[in-house]
């Protein structure tokens, strides 16, 4: 009789187990793990709009060939990630070889002076004022976001 109930309540906590290796539901993640979800995404979105044959992206900043999927090729922030109103600002985002985005610290200087050419001198205005912004996360916003990123990549 015990061993049976035993066996039992075992069975039960393997269910349990298993279920917890599922991906869970976006809405039972927190703040943090929405981000490890949205940034992958959102990177890999980034390159794959600059790129011109969805394989292969130009450095933005030294205009070095880096292919899409290797560690070579990143996504770099013009204003740094740590500014979270910016963080994920498609405006402050570009493909960046790692020497440039590590080494580099991202080379702000040629960074801005592309930027401003490539999306004009306003929006770059804009993206630094709106950096220090009062800030707080908000989970439907990055739901809604890895939502938006998951099927703009499939499509
Ligand atoms: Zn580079």
């Amino acid at each position: 009789m015990i061993q049976t109930t035993h066996h039992h309540y075992n069975k039960v906590y393997m269910g349990r187990e298993m279920k917890k290796k599922n991906p869970r539901k976006l809405e039972d993640k927190n703040v943090s793990q929405l981000q490890k979800k949205l940034w992958p995404l959102f990177a890999l979105y980034i390159k794959t709009t600059h790129s011109v044959d969805g394989e292969w992206c130009n450095c933005f900043t030294c205009d070095k060939p880096v292919k899409i999927g290797t560690a070579e090729c990143q996504a770099g922030h013009f204003i740094s990630r740590s500014y979270s109103p910016v963080k994920y600002d498609e405006d402050n985002v570009r493909p960046q070889c790692s020497t440039c985005n590590g080494y580099g610290n991202g080379k702000p200087i040629e960074f801005e002076r592309r930027l401003k050419l490539q999306i004009g001198d306003d929006k770059v205005e804009l993206l630094k004022a709106t950096a220090t912004n009062r800030w707080k996360w908000d989970k439907l916003i990055l739901i809604d976001m890895i939502q938006n990123y998951k099927e703009q990549l499939s499509s």
